[in-house]
């Protein structure tokens, strides 16, 4: 499948993707394999921004089912993708790329806070911009972060890496007959209830036509080869499906 060339992309991962086989927290040569992925695409020549999600080290829901305020658990899992932002700043800047974490949640002894024109100067200068903290409010996920700044930022694309390499009409991991989709419109994921990513941050890619791309991540070289049309993968859009 050849997919459009990007120029800007937004890179959203979930906080699995820096646990490795760990099954809570952060591994850092996950998030180091991880790092080298972003690194390859950079020196591809494209500006990259990243959202990490918080979910290796603490999800809203969960602690709101267990009992916390909703609102508090939130702030305390858009906590969590500070630290992962953090990690992977880290591992980026080991490898030589120059990388700036902005924060929705304002934290000034750690990171800048949020400010799009100075997230642009920094891709202007060809560093790699991590956006933390989500939206900043509670009630949203990183998902949902990721296409406010993809639209917000101007993005060309939004790749969501995952542990699948796309989207499937049933669960790869469970049905061996399940097919992978090429192409899908946006409406459709949000009619079939696709688990692509939530509904609000497929509505907004919607919106402002914002392709998103599915990809495995675990694979070496896999985020460089997909963005050369070359790799397997899924992409939605707002084109008629084919
Ligand atoms: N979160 C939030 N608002 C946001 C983004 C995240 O309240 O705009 C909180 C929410 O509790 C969520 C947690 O941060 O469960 C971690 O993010 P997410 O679940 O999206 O992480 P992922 O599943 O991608 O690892």
């Amino acid at each position: 499948m050849t997919i459009p060339k990007f120029k800007r992309i937004l890179l959203k991962l979930s906080g699995e993707a820096a646990m490795g086989d760990q099954t809570f927290g952060i591994d850092p040569a996950t998030v180091a394999r991880v790092a080298g992925e972003v690194k390859q695409a950079k020196d591809a020549g494209y500006q990259l921004c990243l959202v990490i999600g918080g979910g290796n080290i603490f999800r809203g829901m969960a602690g709101a089912a267990k009992g916390m305020d909703r609102a508090t658990a939130d702030y305390m899992g858009m906590l969590a993708t500070v630290m992962n932002a953090l990690a992977m700043q880290d591992a980026l800047e080991r490898l030589g790329v120059e990388t700036r974490v902005q924060s929705a949640i304002p934290m000034a002894s750690v990171c800048e806070p949020y400010i799009r024109r100075r997230a642009e100067r920094h891709l202007e200068k060809n560093r790699v911009v991590i956006f933390a903290a989500g939206t900043g409010s509670p009630y949203f996920t990183t998902d949902s972060g990721a296409a406010l700044r993809a639209a917000e930022m101007r993005c060309d694309a939004l790749l969501k890496g995952t542990s699948v390499d796309g989207v499937y009409n049933a669960d790869p991991k469970i049905d061996p007959d399940a097919v992978r989709y090429q192409q899908l419109t946006f409406s459709r994921v949000l009619s079939d209830d696709l688990k692509v990513m939530d509904a609000s941050a497929v509505a907004l890619c919607r919106d402002n036509d914002i392709p998103i791309v599915v990809f495995n991540i675990r694979e070496t070289g896999n985020l460089a080869r997909v963005l050369r049309g070359e790799g397997t993968s899924t992409i939605v859009n707002n084109q008629t499906e084919n």
